[in-house]
């Protein structure tokens, strides 16, 4: 049976909260990760980096994963990246799914990596890792980013050169966009490194954080809960410990109820 195709009837038969939406768009990056646009409801509403429930029909039933939102409030379209996992239940079909194609949503967007759940400062930093970077790159094209913050420095960390490309297009994407070109100007850094190949930046944002490298190579002071802020999204792991540095740097974690110096979310549970 072919996962990927949504039939009428399957839409027909969905819960009501479901959205069926058309894929406008894919890119493939490496074997690993790819990106995709689909089609937006009118009605549905989100903030800028929060996360939904996105999925496809797998042997007759809607199977849903969370998913990050990796395009702006603003934009028309959602877009997300995502990774291939070779026996994943859901991405081994996602991988597939070609322009035309059906994929299923939720209607309720959620999360903690928002705007709101920060106290006012000075420099933003977003700190990440592989398909960690869709929360950003959604904040990173949001025009509230940089009216609510002079700097924002988008850390990405993958193992390969290759993967870093989604978050190189971004930028590269904001540098040439009609609007956002000059309201972002030289407010977003990005810094983005690999542990596995030979590149110029290279290692975990965290010992680049111990060592201080992070901070020569940016050309700004080591952080300071007076002025920083942060957002992290990556593996439990990558979470914790950068967590534990910005805890140790005097910053506190916040959330949507409690707005305070930094928040967390998980790119993936496992
Ligand atoms: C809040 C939240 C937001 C998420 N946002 C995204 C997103 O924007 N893009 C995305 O690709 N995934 C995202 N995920 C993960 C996603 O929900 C699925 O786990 C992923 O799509 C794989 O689904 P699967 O059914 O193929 O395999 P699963 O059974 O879900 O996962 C199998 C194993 O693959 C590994 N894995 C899963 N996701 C990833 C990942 N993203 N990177 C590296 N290893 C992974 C884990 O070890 C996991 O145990 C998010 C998860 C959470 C909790």
């Amino acid at each position: 049976m072919d996962a990927v195709a949504v039939k009428q009837e399957d839409v027909a038969a969905l819960p009501a909260g479901v959205f069926a939406e058309t894929v406008t768009d894919v890119q493939h990056y490496t074997d690993r990760l790819f990106r995709f646009r689909m089609t937006r409801p009118e009605s549905f509403r989100f903030r800028s980096g929060e996360f939904v429930m996105i999925g496809l029909m797998v042997e007759g039933k809607p199977l849903f994963r969370a998913y990050s939102i990796a395009s702006p409030a603003w934009d028309e379209e959602l877009e997300f990246f995502s990774i291939k996992v070779p026996d994943g239940p859901l991405t081994s079909h996602l991988c597939d799914i070609k322009v035309g194609d059906t994929v299923l949503m939720r209607k309720k967007p959620t999360g903690t990596l928002v705007l709101d759940a920060l106290v006012p400062g000075k420099r933003l930093y977003m700190f990440s890792t592989g398909t960690g970077i869709a929360p950003f790159a959604s904040l990173i094209r949001d025009p509230e980013t940089y009216e609510k913050f002079e700097e924002v420095i988008l850390c990405h960390t993958c193992r390969e050169v290759a993967e870093l490309k989604y978050g190189f297009d971004l930028v590269e994407e904001i540098k040439n966009h009609e609007f956002l070109a000059e309201l972002v100007g030289d407010k977003l850094k990005h810094y983005a490194t690999v542990t596995r190949e030979d590149y110029p930046f290279k290692g975990r944002i965290t010992d680049l954080m111990e060592s201080g490298k992070l901070y020569t190579d940016l050309g700004v002071p080591p952080i300071n809960p007076e002025i920083d802020r942060g957002m992290i999204c990556g593996s439990a792991a990558m979470l914790k410990d950068t967590k534990e540095l910005l805890e140790k740097a005097g910053l506190t974690e916040g959330a949507n109820n409690k707005p305070a110096e930094f928040v967390i979310e998980r790119a993936f549970v496992g």
